[in-house]
């Protein structure tokens, strides 16, 4: 290194590349350039914004190479230090660039170079009382007058994207404007601090039962770090614990931090938390502008946002106060990032905790076996919730044995009988199909083709509303055709059941109750699924039909009914993780029932009525459920035992792909020294070979020790960057996959 008179910029760039760029300062520079800094640089011939990850007194690069950087973007560190390093562990631990990782820890307007300005935001209040008289004249306009009460509740009003994510549309606001009733104003937002708000409670909390209370004293006995399972069946009112332990972080001056699976599904969830807290309760998920997420980022790392509810991503978002972080439904495979940077923010999790020294609750009815196997070790503080909280009481679990029985379109006649009664009683049925469209594949009754996707290895799916033929792997999209592309045979058939042909079967056999459709089709429309969701919430006889959107954390205390058309497909998956999954799904689609003061009943339809696994989920013992796996995992060393990477690679041609993982395996049996751990194993096709158009390829690396397979990994990716690739070869490293297509 050659020692510089001026101080040299380490600059973290967007890039694949998984090294650092050393730049001189700006030229006329009045600030002191700081790690965590946005700088302006050129790099190539384009100028991008890099992160500054060191100072530095001294360069590898030649003196005639190296270029000044451009501009400073802010005068202070925009990326804390806590952020700086979670995002050094997340590049070393994914073996991915620190640049590309910095980057995305940034809201896109920030990569993008804009000011790290929160600007005017539009903030509604209400302009009346809501006395007797106006709730009367507003009684047809159910969604007007809550939108109303819930602006009674903030004098110094709302803003916009927060009443959208209350679930109150444009329309509506608008519709309450031209009756006055309500008025907007562009304010400046605050960056008045969290901790200056008198009262940190609005809404009083309800008393905890003696194993909630018992579990909040555990998670708030210490502020320093600590991993908390907090394992509560469905209903057991972990949300309530959440909602205390948050308070008393609050009332210590500190930040908390909830992330949670999916925001849009479950707009209830935001909803309790805010009529709870008077502090700002600040959101960040993908359904919101650039502009709203740059203004939640920048509110949090103000200080301005007590609270933080976000997806994912939001585990990289500074919080200079942090307390406590809850990783709520923890088990849930969202928290798992498919592309690019392949990180679990479950796992970063862990390690922001105790980079802030603050306790952190991971939260599910049904625990993933990694989150199980670090309870037993004593890792983690297992706390249970064994039972429902308030009056209401776990659901009584049935399964139907399908052999033999007549079906009508996929349902069992004794299937149908309670589904009747249930609905006469004024309740509400869950049905759970988890397909969308109408039949999964479209088959000629002449020859047995079937129509399948032109690039992938997969059937095309029919749907009718509206009417085509739609792939679920690519997008690819096609009209439903008319005769067999094989024989010109004109019987097409549809095959299977989706959850539009299920709707058609389900309105022929209940003429007298609605059928409410829940899947990513029939909510597509913006609103659409706070709109459906209300209507159920008025808890009015009705069926719900739905995919595993319906599975996620809902609330609805009217549902007592829950049936499962067809469980068996999950029990035999080819993926070692696929049964975790289906059990994980089947109990909580089934925690659903009887979360009110109505006893709740499951009904689970299969074929395999003596299945081993089957039947301890039926008996509601998730726990020895999950033991049965773990003990399966710990006889194949299966992760949580063993630890796994998969190299992906994905060409035009498959040969291209497979000659370059031979390599990786080459190199892999080299390096074995004695004594290791460590395996390969492929390359094998992807379970659908066919993507895209693209063939896709695997190598699987298997270690005992979490170390050795790292030292691999690091060889085995600087083999590759040294490389060159063949045009339209790509390759990716998933570190701890979860889903291994
Ligand atoms: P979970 O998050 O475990 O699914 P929730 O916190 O959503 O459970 O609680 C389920 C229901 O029970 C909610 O309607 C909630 O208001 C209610 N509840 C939670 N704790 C209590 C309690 N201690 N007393 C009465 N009702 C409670
Ligand atoms: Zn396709």
């Amino acid at each position: 290194m050659i020692a510089s008179a001026e101080t040299i910029l380490s600059v973290a760039i967007p890039s694949p590349l998984r090294r650092m760029f050393d730049y001189l300062p700006p030229a006329e520079c009045h600030q002191t350039p700081e790690t965590g800094m946005r700088v302006q640089v050129t790099f190539g011939r384009r100028k991008v914004i890099g992160i500054i990850e060191a100072i530095k007194h001294g360069t590898d690069c030649p003196p005639e190479k190296l270029k000044r950087a451009e501009s400073l973007q802010e005068s202070y560190s925009l990326l804390s230090d806590d952020i700086m390093k979670l995002c050094r562990w997340t590049a070393s631990y994914y073996h991915y660039s620190l640049g590309e990782t910095l980057s995305q820890a940034l809201p896109k307007a920030l990569r993008q170079g804009k000011p790290a300005s929160q600007g005017t935001v539009t903030n509604w209040q209400s302009t009346t009382e809501l006395d007797t008289e106006l709730r009367t004249s507003l009684k047809r306009a159910r969604k007007q007058l809550a939108a109303l009460e819930w602006l009674q509740l903030y004098p110094e009003g709302v803003s916009e994207p927060e009443l959208r994510e209350a679930g109150f549309s444009k329309s509506i606001l608008s519709q309450l404007e031209k009756k006055r009733l309500i008025q907007s104003q562009q304010i400046e937002i605050t960056d008045r601090p969290f901790h200056e708000f008198k009262n940190n409670i609005r809404q009083p909390h309800l008393t905890l039962n003696e194993e909630q209370r018992f579990a909040l004293d555990e998670i708030t006995d210490t502020s320093t770090f600590n991993s908390v399972l907090l394992d509560g069946i469905t209903g057991s009112g972990k949300t309530e614990v959440y909602l205390q332990a948050i308070a008393a972080t609050l009332e210590a001056g500190k930040q908390a931090l909830v992330l949670v699976p999916e925001i849009g599904l479950t707009p209830q969830t935001v909803r309790r938390f805010r009529r709870r807290f008077a502090v700002p309760v600040v959101c960040l998920h993908s359904g919101l502008s650039d502009g709203e997420r740059l203004q939640g980022w920048l509110s949090a790392s103000r200080e301005n946002a007590g609270v933080l509810i976000a997806t994912r991503s939001g585990i990289f978002t500074p919080l200079p106060k942090l307390g406590l972080i809850i990783v709520d439904e923890e088990h849930d495979t969202s928290y798992k990032q498919q592309d690019t940077l392949r990180y679990n923010a479950r796992d970063l999790a862990i390690y922001r905790a105790k980079l802030s020294d603050c306790p952190v609750i991971l939260g599910s009815a049904t625990p993933s076996l990694e989150t199980l196997s670090n309870a037993q070790s004593g890792k983690y503080l297992h706390l249970k919730l064994r039972h429902r909280a308030g009056n209401a009481k776990p659901p009584v679990i049935e399964l139907l044995d399908l052999r033999q029985q007549a079906l009508k379109e996929g349902f069992a006649h004794s299937l149908i009988e309670p589904m009747q009664s249930h609905l006469q009683r004024g309740e509400q049925v869950m049905v759970f199909l988890n397909r969308r469209g109408y039949a999964p594949s479209l088959i000629c009754h002449d020859c047995g083709e079937v129509s399948d996707c032109p690039h992938c290895d997969a059937h095309l799916t029919l749907h009718r509303q509206p009417a085509h033929m739609h792939c679920h792997h690519c997008d690819y999209q096609v009209a439903i055709p008319w005769s067999c592309s094989k024989c010109n045979g004109r019987r097409l058939q549809p095959s299977g059941q989706g959850t539009e042909r299920c709707e058609q079967t389900l309105e022929q056999l209940f003429p007298n109750f609605p059928v409410i459709r829940i899947d990513r089709d029939s909510t597509r429309r913006k609103n659409a699924l706070t709109e459906i969701l209300d209507t159920i919430n008025e808890g009015k006889p009705s069926i719900l039909l739905g995919t595993q959107m319906l599975a996620k954390g809902h609330h609805f205390p009217n549902v007592t009914l829950v049936t499962i058309l067809n469980a068996d497909s999950g029990l035999f998956s080819a993926d070692f993780r696929g049964l975790e999954k289906t059990g994980q799904l089947i109990m909580q689609v089934s925690g659903r029932a009887g979360r009110g003061d109505k006893p709740g009943k499951v009904i689970i339809q299969t074929y395999n009525p003596q299945n081993p696994a089957l039947q301890l989920l039926a008996s509601n013992d998730y726990p020895k459920f999950a033991a049965k796996l773990l003990t399966e995992r710990q006889q194949l060393n299966l992760p949580p035992i063993g630890h796994l990477a998969l190299f992906r690679a994905e060409s035009a041609t498959a040969a291209d792909g497979i000659n370059l993982l031979k390599l990786l395996r080459a190199t892999a049996e080299q390096m074995r020294g004695e004594g290791s751990t460590t395996r390969t194993l492929g390359p094998l096709p992807a379970p659908m070979e066919k993507r895209q158009g693209r063939y896709r390829y695997q190598l699987m690396v298997h270690s005992l020790r979490r170390s050795e397979l790292h030292q691999l990994l690091n060889v085995l990716v600087q083999q590759l960057e040294s490389i060159k690739l063949p045009r339209a070869l790509r390759w990716n490293l998933d570190v701890d996959p979860q889903d291994m297509s």
